[in-house]
């Protein structure tokens, strides 16, 4: 599973594919939340977000644009979802960074929302602090 990804750019295993550069390869997720959904993959395995190449991500996020303005234009997305799954408890299955793209639709039902959970009185300053002091 981990070597899928690596498989698919060299053409070893047949993909959807729709948009290619010196960085990036997108195609077409096999399994779609909506038809249309993309991936946006380095050329250069990485595992996730938390070991990318700054700039790799960076332009992974332009082709993402890309992406999303022709789901909008060529399939009539209303709108779309980026989403990067990193590590198994973010639900991330395959262990080569890829930024997904899901064209959106009316009532479409097809992407799960946010859960809204509350704060106890200060606990966003605490969390906040904690988070703040750990950025490097
Ligand atoms: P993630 O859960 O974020 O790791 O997403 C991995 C995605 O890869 C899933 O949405 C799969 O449907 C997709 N996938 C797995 N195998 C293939 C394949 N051969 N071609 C295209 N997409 C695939």
């Amino acid at each position: 599973m981990d070597d899928l990804f690596l498989k698919i750019i060299a053409g070893e295993i047949p993909s959807a594919r729709i948009y290619e550069d010196d960085v990036v390869v997108a195609f077409l997720d096999i399994h779609p939340n909506n038809k249309g959904h993309a991936l946006v993959v380095p050329r250069t395995k990485f595992r996730n977000i938390f070991d990318g190449d700054p700039e790799v991500l960076a332009h992974m996020m332009v082709v993402g644009q890309k992406v999303a303005r022709a789901l909008r234009d060529g399939l009539n997305a209303e709108g779309v979802n980026l989403v990067m799954n990193n590590e198994h408890v973010a639900g991330q299955e395959v262990f080569h960074a890829h930024l997904h793209v899901i064209p959106r639709f009316k009532d479409d039902n097809a992407f799960g929302a946010f859960a809204h959970r509350t704060y106890e009185a200060g606990e966003i300053d605490t969390v906040a602090e904690k988070v703040k002091s750990a950025i490097v």
